[in-house]
């Protein structure tokens, strides 16, 4: 039976990658030899590092903009060291948005390094929208936030403008809509989102931003260190490296940004739209804030959800139940899901007012 993927991460990936990374392990480019066997430093691996590196840069744009690609293990959390052991000077003070799960927990790490200022926060309403208005202090190190928050189910729709290097947490987002990504400094993203398997972290740096610190970096959370080393500083997953580079590959080949946009915003339309006019459902992000990749949804009545999560299952819905410190569901449509799964859904959603 055809599965529909809503799962949060890791996720749905396009089903050729599926099938071109399976085929891989067994015989990589016809050379007889697995994927997994071969050494880092071959010819062959050293060419899909090197093509993932370049993919990335010209997909989102930064291509010959002084900006670097580089593929490193510990997931998206380790970078929530990694940035202020790597931009914050001693004694320094980073800006943090405050929007949900995954940036307090950035915020939390930043602390062993300096002064955070937390900028603004949604944490009382339990993260239900992005705060707006707020002030970065010119004086800080360099600002942080977090484009897509995947747990509560917001993404910012516009980003603020500051003299100070902005980084983003895009793990959750990352080439799923066009943005002028030239204005990031630092932009990261655990690839078990919307880009690979668990087990890479994409991070992109504005390489002119680095070595400013004061600090000694230890050398394996030392971005400069990874740059030189072209991404291979130690052993790179390599798996999950060949795994994106696929996808990326499949993204290109599809149209790019502006392509997948259309579709996420289609996509993105058909579920808002059924939770809005179906009277057993209700949001809950402010609209306004709402995530084109997470939709975060109740029933009214709680009474119905043994009936709802039956027709799910029998729909081939997968991945629905929505994150333990929120309840309720979550529907993810990441890149690689189709249209077609949302429209399963919001028909089991229909259904389920005709019979209730
Ligand atoms: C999943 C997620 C993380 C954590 O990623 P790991 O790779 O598991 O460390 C961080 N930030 C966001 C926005 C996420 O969605």
């Amino acid at each position: 039976m055809k599965k529909h993927n809503y799962s949060a991460g890791p996720c749905i990936l396009p089903q050729e990658v599926f099938e071109k990374s399976a085929q891989a392990i067994l015989n990589f480019n016809d050379s007889g030899l697995s994927l997994l066997e071969i050494s880092h430093r071959s010819k062959d691996f050293v060419a899909v590092m090197e093509e993932a590196r370049a993919l990335v840069l010209e997909l989102l744009d930064l291509k010959d903009k002084g900006y670097q690609a580089i593929f490193l293990g510990g997931g998206a959390s380790l970078e929530f060291l990694m940035v202020p052991y790597n931009l914050m000077k001693e004694n320094g003070k980073a800006a943090y948005l405050n929007t949900g799960t995954w940036a307090s927990g950035a915020i939390k790490e930043a602390k062993f390094f300096g002064t955070t200022t937390v900028v603004a926060s949604s944490e009382e309403e339990n993260f239900n929208h992005i705060p707006k208005g707020y002030t970065i202090p010119a004086d800080a190190d360099y600002f942080h936030c977090t484009s897509n928050n995947t747990i509560f189910g917001t993404q910012m729709k516009e980003f603020p403008e500051t003299d100070i290097p902005v980084v983003c947490d895009m793990s959750s987002d990352i080439f799923s809509r066009k943005i002028d990504f030239s204005k990031f400094d630092i932009i990261y993203a655990g690839a078990q989102k919307n880009m690979g398997p668990a087990g890479t972290t994409l991070v992109v740096i504005k390489e002119e931003i680095l070595g400013k610190t004061g600090r000694t970096i230890p050398s394996m959370l030392d971005y400069a260190k990874h740059i030189k080393a072209d991404s291979m500083y130690n052993t790179p997953p390599v798996f999950p490296v060949y795994a994106s580079l696929l996808t990326l590959q499949w993204l290109k080949k599809i149209g790019g940004i502006e392509a997948i946009e259309k579709i996420n915003d289609a996509k993105a339309a058909l579920l808002y739209n059924e939770i809005d006019r179906n009277p057993l459902f209700r949001g809950t992000a402010a609209v306004e804030d709402r995530s084109n990749m997470n939709a975060t949804f109740l029933l009214n009545d709680e009474s119905h959800a043994a009936k709802f999560d039956e027709m799910c299952k029998a729909a081939g819905i997968n991945g629905l139940p929505g994150h333990r410190s929120v309840g309720g569901y979550r529907a993810s449509m990441y890149n690689a899901l189709p249209l077609e799964s949302v429209q399963v859904l919001a028909d089991v959603m229909k259904e389920l007012e005709t019979i209730v």
